[in-house]
C-alpha cells in the first residue's frame, strides 16, 4: 500500500506543478498599475500563481523610486503569502543607446528579473530597442513586436527569453513572435503584463494564448519550464 500511496503523492505533486501560473511581467501602481504591490501579490494568490515578478515601467527618473520600494515591500511579503513575488522592472521607451545602463542600474538597486520593454507594434517604440534589450542582458525582452531573425538567433545565444503576451494591442504579434523563435530557438515565456487584477490569467488560459500562437502541444510545458527556470535563478540568488 505504502507503495501505491507514493505514487499517489508523486501524481498530486506533479498535478500541483502543472496547474500554477508563473507570470513574470506584472504592473502596480508605482507605474501604472491599478493596485499596490500587496494587493496584486494578494490576488495573484488568489488567482493560483506560485510565482510573480512585479516589473514596473522604468526609466532614469523613477527607477530609484519603484524598484527599492518594489524590493522593500515584497521582502516584508514573503512570509506572508505563498506566491514567490519577485522584484523587478521593466525599461520602457529609453533609447536604446541608455537601455544598457539602465538595466544594470536596476540590478544593482535589487531588481531580479529585469525586463525591457519591446518593439511591439502597439506603440512607437524606437527601432533598435529589441537589439539593445538583447545585448543589455535583459532576462526577458517584452512584446517583441515584429523582431528579426537575426535578433531571434542573439537572444538564443545571450539567453534572453522572447515573450508571448497576454495582453491586449501586443498580442497581435504573438504568432510572429513565436515562429521566428521557434526558428531560432530563442526561449520563450508567456506572461500577462497585467496593470489590473482582471487582467491575471490561470495557467489553462496561458496555454490557450500559447496554442492562438501556433506553438505545438509538445512545446507548452517547456515553455512553463522556461519562467520556472527564471524563478530557480532568483532563488539561487
Ligand atoms: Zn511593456
Ligand atoms: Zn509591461
Amino acid at each position: 500500500m505504502s507503495k501505491v500511496h507514493t505514487c499517489f503523492d508523486f501524481c498530486l505533486m506533479i498535478t500541483a506543478y502543472y496547474i500554477v501560473m508563473i507570470d513574470l511581467h506584472t504592473h502596480s501602481l508605482l507605474s501604472d498599475g491599478v493596485l499596490l504591490p500587496t494587493e496584486l501579490v494578494q490576488r495573484a494568490n488568489h488567482a493560483g500563481y506560485s510565482a510573480m515578478a512585479i516589473t514596473d515601467h522604468v526609466d532614469r527618473s523613477n527607477i530609484d523610486f519603484a524598484v527599492p520600494r518594489l524590493v522593500e515591500v515584497l521582502d516584508e511579503l514573503k512570509d506572508h503569502t505563498p506566491v514567490q513575488a519577485i522584484p523587478g522592472a521593466e525599461i520602457t521607451h529609453v533609447p536604446p543607446v541608455l537601455i544598457g545602463q539602465l538595466v544594470n542600474r536596476a540590478r544593482e538597486l535589487g531588481a531580479k528579473i529585469v525586463l525591457v520593454h519591446g518593439e511591439t507594434v502597439a506603440e512607437p517604440v524606437i527601432a533598435g530597442t529589441n537589439r539593445a534589450a538583447i545585448e543589455s542582458g535583459a532576462d526577458v525582452l517584452s512584446h517583441p513586436g515584429l523582431i528579426s531573425m537575426e535578433d531571434a538567433v542573439l537572444a538564443r545565444e545571450k539567453g534572453v527569453s522572447l515573450e508571448i503576451t497576454a495582453r491586449k494591442g501586443h498580442s497581435l504579434s504573438n504568432g510572429h513572435v513565436a515562429k521566428v523563435a521557434m526558428a531560432a530557438g530563442a526561449s520563450m515565456v508567456v506572461n500577462t503584463d497585467a496593470h489590473s487584477p482582471e487582467d491575471l490569467i490561470s495557467r489553462e488560459r496561458a496555454a490557450i494564448i500559447l496554442r492562438s500562437a501556433g506553438i505545438p502541444e509538445e512545446n507548452i510545458e517547456t515553455i512553463f519550464a522556461n519562467s520556472q527556470k527564471l524563478v530557480d535563478n532568483v532563488g539561487r540568488d
